[in-house]
């Protein structure tokens, strides 16, 4: 417990501000060493990923592959008819689950002895953090957890937009939705929609989706995305938003051209961290342009004693880095492990996309460009039994970017049924510096898509 001082300032060993992935781990590890903790956090415990991202988003997701696999059902011979999704009854489950989430950790924060507030938290110097309504909490260690929030560009008409976190309010499906975006957020959502009966257009800014990623991939799910009826339109210049009227928006293009009505338009233009009003500057913490916070491989900022982690910092911005990085820190703070920080490297990632993308390691791109000729790619371009069997024309493609004489795997990449299940284990294997001949003399398990990986010659 904490104790106060004679100025009535309540005294920790750790303030955490935030109580999203990163915060609550922080909290609980430094907790589970002893430390006498605060953690501050204004709305809903999880953050964004439990209330506006990963969870309800894989709920969406799921309720999505459903929707497929009942179509799939049908084409098989069984007698089910179009799927319909009844969107408030889901909800209802969806919300359920979410709440199971926020009652666990408030279970999980008593327990551990953790002082959890529900309001914001402002630094005012190097060891203390004021709350909203005044109270001064001090700790030789403060954690900046706050995330960040969507961000829509600044274009006249923006506000007739939504952003992913309204997607989370939708109770029916709208009938024409347009996305603004192509990274992983506009890609998710628009799958989802898509499968769940909607007409999406994707408004993507370059000339393809989710740039970063491996480009024959991306290129394979753009196929998918066609297929699946949604429509792509690259190096797109969004130059405003029209009301349309009877409650359409229309996008309009560089050259003044409209889209069609839109029920709803979604910009997924990426993130801001959560920055302002945070008091950094009374702090000396440090911030780039976009108001990251500024860390070091351990997670320190400018200021000796305040660390940040997580999507407030310019890191990758995925639940498990924020928790990975939270858990490190606090080891190192409280249990002694002066060298404990996150390795950044080969962290594998899936996009939920339909069908699923899950990627670790180097791109082929990246590794051409890092590696030149000594790069040689393998590939499983095949379609999942699923498939073959229901013949509906989609194709999976997996891919190894292997660098050297040896092989050594540096990148793995997977589109397909599964991809998302697939990946864990592979991932742990490149961490572990295999090379193809590690994966032939696996044996296969047959017959699955996950076969394909350790088949690649
Ligand atoms: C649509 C969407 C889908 C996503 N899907 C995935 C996915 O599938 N897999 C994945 O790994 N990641 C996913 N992410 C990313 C993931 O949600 C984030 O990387 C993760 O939540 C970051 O955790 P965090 O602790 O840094 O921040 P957050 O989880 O955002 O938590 C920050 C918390 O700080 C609080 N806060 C803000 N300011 C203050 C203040 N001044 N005082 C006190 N508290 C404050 C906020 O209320 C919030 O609860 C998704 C994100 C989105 C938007």
């Amino acid at each position: 417990m904490s104790t106060g001082n004679d100025q009535g300032v309540m005294e920790f060993d750790l303030v955490v501000i935030g109580g999203g992935s990163g915060g609550l781990a922080a909290a609980f590890r430094a907790a589970g060493h002893g430390a006498r903790v605060a953690m501050l956090e204004p709305n809903a415990l999880g953050g964004t990923c439990v209330n506006v991202g990963c969870v309800p988003k894989k709920a969406m997701w799921l309720a999505a592959h459903v929707a497929e696999n009942i179509a799939l059902a049908s084409r098989l011979g069984f007698d089910v008819g179009a799927p319909r999704l009844d969107w408030c009854e889901f909800i209802t489950h969806r919300q359920r689950y979410i709440h199971n989430i926020h009652e666990s950790y408030r279970k999980r924060l008593d327990a551990a002895g953790i002082v959890a507030m529900p309001t914001r938290g402002r630094l005012l110097d190097a060891n203390t953090v004021e709350t909203s309504d005044g109270v001064r909490l001090q700790a030789p260690h403060i954690v900046i957890a706050t995330g960040g929030h969507p961000w829509r560009p600044d274009v006249p008409g923006a506000g007739l937009g939504l952003v992913s976190d309204d997607f989370f309010h939708f109770d029916a499906a709208p009938g024409r939705v347009g996305i603004v975006g192509g990274g992983y957020i506009a890609v998710e959502l628009a799958g989802v929609l898509q499968s769940l009966g909607c007409c999406v257009e994707l408004f993507v800014r370059g000339p393809r989706l989710l740039g970063g990623f491996d480009r024959e991939l991306a290129e394979r799910l753009q196929h998918n995305y066609h297929q699946a009826g949604v429509a792509l339109h690259f190096d797109h210049a969004l130059q405003s938003l029209h009301d349309a009227g009877a409650g359409k928006r229309q996008i309009v293009d560089g050259v003044g051209e409209r889209s069609q009505p839109l029920d709803a338009v979604i910009f997924a233009t990426g993130r801001r961290p959560n920055t302002v009003e945070l008091g950094l500057a009374s702090a000396g913490v440090d911030t780039d342009r976009q108001g990251h916070v500024l860390v070091d491989a351990f997670q320190n900022t400018s200021t000796g004693g305040i660390y940040a982690i997580g999507d407030v910092t310019d890191r990758i911005a995925l639940t498990p880095v924020a928790i990975a990085a939270a858990r490190r820190l606090m080891d190192r703070l409280f249990a002694g492990k002066a060298d404990a920080k996150l390795d950044y490297d080969n962290i594998p990632t899936v996009v939920f996309s339909h069908p699923p993308m899950a990627t670790v390691g180097l791109s082929e791109e990246d590794a051409r460009e890092r590696h030149g000729d000594e790069v040689h790619v393998y590939r499983a371009d095949f379609r999942a039994m699923v498939h073959a069997l229901a013949d509906v024309p989609q194709r999976s493609l997996f891919k190894l970017v292997c660098v050297g004489s040896e092989r050594r795997v540096v990148g793995i990449h997977l589109l397909g049924e599964a991809a998302d299940e697939i990946m864990q284990g592979f991932a742990v294997a490149l961490k572990k510096g295999i090379v193809l001949d590690d994966l032939a003399d696996t044996v296969a398990i047959h017959p699955t898509s996950a076969e394909e990986v350790v088949l690649m010659r």
